[in-house]
């Protein structure tokens, strides 16, 4: 009996490494009872994803997608878990975050040449379809800009890309994000799918009560799960927002956020999220085949 299961990956639908095929297969070598690939905001990896799930008898798939949405610091991340990529109302969700990106893209650009950087839309797109698996239908995000700069020499690592030009709130950084969390999680959940807040840590909350202000609002929106696991998570922090979880009813959901080598602290399947820490509606449907 397989115990753990990952549901935050991604694959070369967006800024992972690994194709979807790939994914899967290295889910099924960890052994893990189920693996969700949740690419930042597109669904186009869950078909070949699915797939080459059929494969592997002891491997249960999950489609999701991780969306971007506004908060008032910023940007949250919500996970919608068990979607059906079909679902209208999600199609033209993840055409509206594509046109977003589309439109901030080259303004993040213009800034970095503003501040002295040789780097153009087409050195971008080149890292990004670079992979053939998606080519040009990528999701094009700030991690295959921070790779440009560093090939065109501008930064001597992704790291540094971050750090100096395209980090939160840097000097060529432009946010995308226009719809509200309430939005996002009524698409999620008309899609048949659990809307969990995504790594809780990267909300700038000050204390717990702060953080369980912003909670309830999400809540509610309609939000119905929450990242308790995470490879960000210290273990202090784990326990508190699986004490959140339980209070609020929300269901535990967990991942590694794996994106290959690009983010080496992210390794598949770590944390450990045991399986049988999911409860409720979603892991009947979804995890309990
Ligand atoms: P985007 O969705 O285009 O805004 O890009 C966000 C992605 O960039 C995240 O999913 C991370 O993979 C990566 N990222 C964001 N901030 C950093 C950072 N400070 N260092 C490294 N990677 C980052
Ligand atoms: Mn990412
Ligand atoms: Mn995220
Ligand atoms: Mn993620």
């Amino acid at each position: 009996m397989r115990r753990f299961v990952d549901l935050h990956t991604h694959t070369t639908a967006s800024d992972g490494c690994l194709a979807p095929e790939e994914l899967i297969a290295a889910a099924d070598r960890k052994k893990l009872a189920a693996v969700a690939v949740t690419d930042h905001d597109t669904i186009d990896a869950l078909a070949r994803a699915r797939a080459a799930a059929e494969g592997y008898a002891d491997l249960v798939f999950v489609p999701g997608i991780e969306v971007s949405a506004k908060s008032a610091t910023g940007t949250l991340h919500i996970l919608g878990l068990g979607i059906d990529e079909g679902a209208p109302g999600l199609v033209e969700l993840a055409g509206q975050l594509r046109q977003a990106r589309d439109e901030r893209n080259p303004k993040i650009v213009a800034k970095l040449q503003a501040l002295g950087a040789d780097i153009d839309m087409d050195d971008v797109r080149a890292v990004a379809a670079a992979d053939p698996s998606f080519g040009r239908s990528r999701i094009i995000s700030r991690v295959h800009m921070a790779e440009a700069l560093r090939r065109k020499g501008c930064v001597r690592t992704a790291k540094e890309a971050f750090q100096r030009y395209i980090g939160d709130g840097c000097p060529a950084f432009v946010d995308k994000e226009r719809l509200v969390p309430a939005d996002v999680i009524a698409t999620l959940r008309e899609a048949g799918g659990l809307a969990a807040l995504a790594h809780p840590v990267e909300l700038e909350y000050g204390n717990r009560l702060q953080l369980e202000r912003i909670l309830r609002d999400l809540i509610r929106a309609g939000l119905n799960g929450i990242e308790v696991y995470h490879s960000n998570h210290s273990p202090a922090q784990t326990r508190l927002y699986l004490d959140l979880a339980r209070g609020h009813d929300l269901t535990v959901v967990g991942g590694s956020d794996f994106h290959g080598p690009a983010k080496p602290d992210a390794r598949l399947g770590i944390p450990r999220v045991p399986l049988a820490a999911i409860t409720g509606e979603f892991a009947e449907r979804f995890l309990r085949p």
